[in-house]
């Protein structure tokens, strides 16, 4: 093996490649693929990333268009979007640009969005589909870990999984797809006692709190397949900015089988996710799922 680091960009490439045929598949029986975004309000950093994702949707056939409200629409003008988007047969899958402004809230309106047309899988709907063993559209980071963990060829059943962070978009739905797939999760978070102790046992460490230098070497097991999702950006001491994860990387790499770098590992593969959860969508929608 050349290096321990696991090339998220390299197998963002292959999966699009899958969803490049997959929606090509579809176009020969005659059925488009559609993503609707919706921004709220529009920053110069909000309307870059969504014209970076409208130019990866592009890319592999998807038709991306963007839908800019206001900064100080309120929440019956946001969810009448969602709705008449959902009611629109054109329209293949939806997604909701965050942060939203403070008058709005977001659960309430991810709730709304049709959880066939979820394409991010935050609809809870999606969350409790995933639990019962009926998955329609998975959270993409949670995906994107999945993913890179099963590159590495390592067997997730019955292996020690830990996850450290606890939220509801990335730790919550990452350790139910490990526990999906058979591993023995520990779930760690804000109150747990001794944090090393809990991820030294681990074979499989996922991270995702955003704390820079969060998890150093005393922190990991010999062996261990770290997937590191936090991005931070940091001032180095000579005053350049730069993005780090929630692991000390140089201080873990030598303990660790293999590990994710920041940026270039989860990061990809959740925009390549989200590729996948929009064809998905759009097979779906011809089903009677
Ligand atoms: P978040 O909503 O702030 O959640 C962080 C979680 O970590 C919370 O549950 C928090 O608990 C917990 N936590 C805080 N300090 C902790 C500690 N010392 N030990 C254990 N748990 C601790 O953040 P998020 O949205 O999950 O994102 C986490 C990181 O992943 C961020 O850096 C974010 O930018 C990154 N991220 C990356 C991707 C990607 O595609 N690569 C996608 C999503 C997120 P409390 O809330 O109780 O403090």
């Amino acid at each position: 093996m050349a290096d321990k680091w696991i090339d998220g960009a390299l197998l963002a490439a292959t999966t699009r490649q899958e969803v490049t045929a997959g929606i090509r598949a579809l176009a020969a029986k005659g059925r488009g693929v559609h993503l609707t975004a919706i921004l709220v309000g529009s920053t110069p950093a909000g309307e870059l990333y969504a014209q970076r994702q409208g130019q990866a949707c592009e890319a592999v056939g998807i038709a991306y268009e963007l839908r800019t409200l206001p900064a100080d629409a309120d929440q019956e003008t946001v969810a009448g979007v969602i709705q008449s988007l959902n009611h629109d047969p054109s329209v293949t899958g939806i997604m909701l640009h965050l942060p939203l402004p403070r008058q709005l809230d977001p659960t309430d309106l991810q709730y709304q969005i049709d959880p066939v047309k979820d394409v991010e899988g935050v609809n809870p709907a999606n969350i409790g589909y995933v639990v019962y063993g009926h998955t329609l559209i998975a959270p993409c980071t949670a995906m994107a870990v999945i993913e890179l963990i099963k590159s590495t060829g390592v067997t997730l059943r019955g292996a020690e999984a830990v996850v450290v962070g606890a939220s509801e978009i990335a730790g919550k739905p990452i350790a139910l797809l490990l526990t999906e797939q058979m591993a023995t999760v520990t779930l760690c978070h804000i109150a747990t006692k001794d944090l090393a102790a809990h991820t030294r046992r681990a074979e499989v460490l996922v991270v995702a709190v955003g704390k820079p230098g969060l998890i150093t070497a005393d922190h990991v097991r010999d062996g261990a397949i770290v997937i590191d999702v936090g991005i931070n950006r940091v001032t180095s001491p000579d005053g350049t900015k730069k993005t780090v994860g929630d692991v000390d990387a140089e201080a873990v790499y030598p303990k660790a089988a293999r590990i994710t770098p920041v940026p270039g590992g989860v990061g990809p593969m959740t925009v390549a996710m989200l590729l996948k959860n929009t064809l998905r969508s759009a097979e779906l929608l011809g089903t009677n799922r």
